[in-house]
Order: C-alpha cells, then structure tokens, then sequence
C-alpha cells in the first residue's frame, strides 16, 4: 500500500457522484488503488460507468455503478444505500456538476437555473447529509471525509458566459466552510478542490468542445490539467496525511 492507502478489518467504502466520466472517473481509479470500495454515480452514460467498474474489478478492487441523480432525493437515498451494501462508508466526493450554455444572466430561463443550482448546490448538499448520518460519531459512526469539486470560476464570476454555474460553485465553497466546522469535532473533515480548465467533455456539454484547446495555451502554466491531476489532491484530502486539514480549499488550476 502506498502512503495514504486506507487499511482496517472492515473495506472502507467511498461514494464518488459523477464518477462515470473525467475527474469523477479518475478519482475513482485513484481510491480503488488506495483499497476503497467504490459506489459511484452517473445519469446518463451506464457503459462508461459500467467500464469504470470493470477496470476496478479488472485489477481485483470492488465498484458498484449507480444510476442516480443527485438533484433527486429518493435517487440519492438509493445511492447511499448501494454503499451500504458494500461496506463502512469512510468517504463522499461531491463531484456531479453541470454547466450550461454560454449566456448572459439576463438571458436565463428559470429551468436553467433551477437545473444548475438543484444539481451543483442542492445535490451535494443531500449527498453530504447522507453522508454525515454515516460517518459522524454524532450518530454512531467513525468519521470519514467529504471532497466537494469547486472550482476557480466561484472567484472570476464567469461573466457573459456562466455566472449561474460561478454562483453555484461559490455556493460550494462556502458549504465547505460551513460543514467543515459543523463536523470537525465529530470525526469528519471536509474540503474542497477548486479546478481550472480541465481536459474533461464537461466543457463540449456546454457547447464548448474546443475550449480546452483554445484557452490552454493561455494558462500560466502553458496548459489544460488533466483529470488525474485533479483527482491527486482529491484522494490526499481523503487520506490520513491529510489528517488535520479541514475546511480547505485548494487551487488544481495550473496558477490561474
Ligand atoms: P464531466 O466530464 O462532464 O463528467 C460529469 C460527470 O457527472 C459524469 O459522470 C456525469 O454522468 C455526472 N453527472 C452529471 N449530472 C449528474 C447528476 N445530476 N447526477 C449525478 N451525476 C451527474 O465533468 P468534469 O469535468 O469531470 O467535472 C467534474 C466536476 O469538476 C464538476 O463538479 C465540475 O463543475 C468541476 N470542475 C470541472 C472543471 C473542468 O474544467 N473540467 C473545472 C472546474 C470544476 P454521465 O456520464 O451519466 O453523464
């Protein structure tokens, strides 16, 4: 096991939403190396979930793929209850998130916006509530750790393009905040990531397919990240190297 690796009598359980695809599915591979069982979600695309599964199977890890909203309580409740199945639940990675369009707010219809808070703002906010009610010596349980995906658009604003999604991730942050400091003194640390431009497909399903390749060269660095670079500092929040940090929020963004 490598430094970080979880161990114990019983498998550790991680929940990962969105881990069918990009980060999500990279953060997945990561904490099955790490020796979690892992329960992930996806909505729409059950064969590249279903092969996330299989490459963690592949190498004699366990995974279980979940079709589950996170914008639907009853589906998250499904969700959490899957993991049961596999294990103690030690971790949750709020990574589901969605964009939209490029567009100015005054533009915006309210199933837009209605769409993008309910699954970027309220979906972690019921995944981390399940979530707590496992891990939280509050209510019996051993502690854990919850990641929430941010990102840097929560301190540029994404004017004329995404201020809805910029709001939404602001949200996150202080929800970070916020739980980090609810849970602290139950055995619970909670952080976030806050990523730059990512080479995912998350940018084409806002209309964007060329948007790593147009804006990349423009990072400080030269550069997209890659998933597996977001996905890093994920599963070291997670880990008990990381045992006193909570509340954090760390830049993934290549010095934007
Ligand atoms: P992505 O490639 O578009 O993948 C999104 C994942 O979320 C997929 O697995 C998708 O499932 C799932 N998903 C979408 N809506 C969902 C819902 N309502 N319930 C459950 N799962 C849902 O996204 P990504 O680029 O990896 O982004 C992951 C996170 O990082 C997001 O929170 C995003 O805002 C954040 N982030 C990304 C970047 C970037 O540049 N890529 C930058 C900053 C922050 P299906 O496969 O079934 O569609």
């Amino acid at each position: 096991m490598r430094s970080g690796d979880v161990s114990g009598q019983t498998t550790p359980v991680a929940v990962v939403t969105g881990g069918s695809r990009g980060i999500g599915r990279a953060v997945c591979l990561m904490l099955a190396d790490r020796g979690y069982a892992v329960c992930l979600s996806y909505v729409s695309d059950a064969g590249a979930a279903q092969a996330v599964v299989e490459a963690i199977t592949a190498k004699g890890g366990q995974a279980v793929a979940v079709r589950s909203d996170v914008g639907v309580e009853a589906d998250v409740l499904a969700l959490f209850e899957a993991a049961d199945r596999l294990g103690t639940l030690k971790a949750l990675v709020n990574n589901a998130g969605v964009v939209d369009v490029a567009g100015r707010v005054d533009e915006m219809s309210a199933a837009r916006l209605q769409r993008m808070m309910t699954t970027n703002i309220v979906g972690s906010f019921l995944c981390a509530r399940e979530a707590v009610r496992r891990m939280s010596t509050r209510h019996g349980g051993h502690g854990g750790g919850i990641v929430n995906l941010s990102s840097v658009a929560a301190r540029l604003g994404g004017p004329g393009q995404y201020v809805d999604y910029a709001a939404s991730k602001g949200a996150i942050d202080t929800f970070t905040t916020g739980l980090a400091r609810e849970v602290a003194a139950e055995g619970i640390r909670v952080n976030a990531v806050s990523p730059g431009i990512i080479d995912t497909e998350i940018h084409a399903s806002g209309g964007q397919p060329d948007r790593v390749a147009r804006l990349g060269p423009d990072q400080p660095m030269g550069r997209a990240g890659t998933a597996e670079e977001v996905a890093a500092p994920i599963v070291w929040l997670l880990s008990e190297d990381a045992a006193y940090t909570t509340g954090a929020n760390i830049l993934v963004s290549g010095g934007r």
